[in-house]
């Protein structure tokens, strides 16, 4: 607490695919930091870099260069397997497809981060899913199976595992490409709902204009760069 310091920081990204003439540059020098409790989209035209910057700051990509730094450690320092268990412990993501796994009822759904990472369901976690659900308006929903529910209340119980770990941050990619305008409002209202109310730091893609309104800061990337 009081800790000022960005939840997240790019210094000097740089991503390069390919060889020769094949040769990529995704990323050309990024500086980003993402300040606590902040709500920022990163957006740009197709190719310009959004989701490889993404891949790196959460850890799912290897920069060429420079480096990324998550609650002030180097992910650069980190090895796979160190990797791994930090995402899992630090790090939620929402996807454009909700990808809740369609045998488990939503609570289920919502607890299955911390059953794979060994932690056991009591009541604390319990008492977690509770405020969450409220938060997000899905309390009446745990016990419905994904098919069940509607596409925005899919995707709020999406954002509901993804905060069950207490991330320190949440990466929201392109999560409201699969919704109409109204379900896409809702779910945007809550992505930033989340950064006020529960000081929650996220990060969206996006390369929808209307959908980047909600965000506190707008990161613009063109060709590999923030503009
Ligand atoms: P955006 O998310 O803004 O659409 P990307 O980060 O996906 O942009 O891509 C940036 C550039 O890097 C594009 O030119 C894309 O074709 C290229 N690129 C992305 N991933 C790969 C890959 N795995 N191999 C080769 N080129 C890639």
């Amino acid at each position: 607490m009081g800790d000022s310091s960005p939840a997240a920081a790019a210094r000097g990204l740089t991503k390069t695919y390919g060889r020769g003439d094949a040769q990529v540059h995704a990323l050309c020098g990024v500086d980003l930091d993402l300040p606590r409790g902040r709500f920022t989209a990163i957006m740009g035209p197709s190719g310009s870099g959004k989701s490889t910057l993404m891949h790196c700051l959460a850890g799912l990509d290897q920069p060429s260069g420079g480096t990324v730094t998550v609650a002030g450690t180097d992910l650069g320092s980190l090895g796979d397997d160190a990797l791994t268990v930090f995402r899992r412990e630090h790090v939620g993501f929402v996807f454009q497809s909700f990808n809740l796994l369609p045998m488990l009822t939503a609570a289920e759904n919502i607890v299955l981060p911390l059953e794979l990472g060994g932690r056991r369901v009591d009541d604390a976690v319990r008492k977690r899913v509770r405020t969450l659900a409220d938060a997000l308006g899905v309390a009446d929903r745990l016990g419905h199976r994904p098919a069940e529910l509607s596409g925005g209340q899919q995707q709020r119980i999406a954002i509901a595992r993804a905060l069950i770990t207490e991330p320190v941050l949440l990466f929201a990619d392109e999560p409201t490409g699969n919704l109409d305008s109204a379900t896409s409002a809702e779910v945007l209202r809550q992505l930033r709902r989340s950064a006020r109310e529960l000081g929650q730091t996220v990060v969206m893609v996006t390369h929808e204009r209307e959908a980047a309104r909600y965000a506190d800061d707008v990161v613009t990337m063109r060709d590999g760069r923030i503009v």
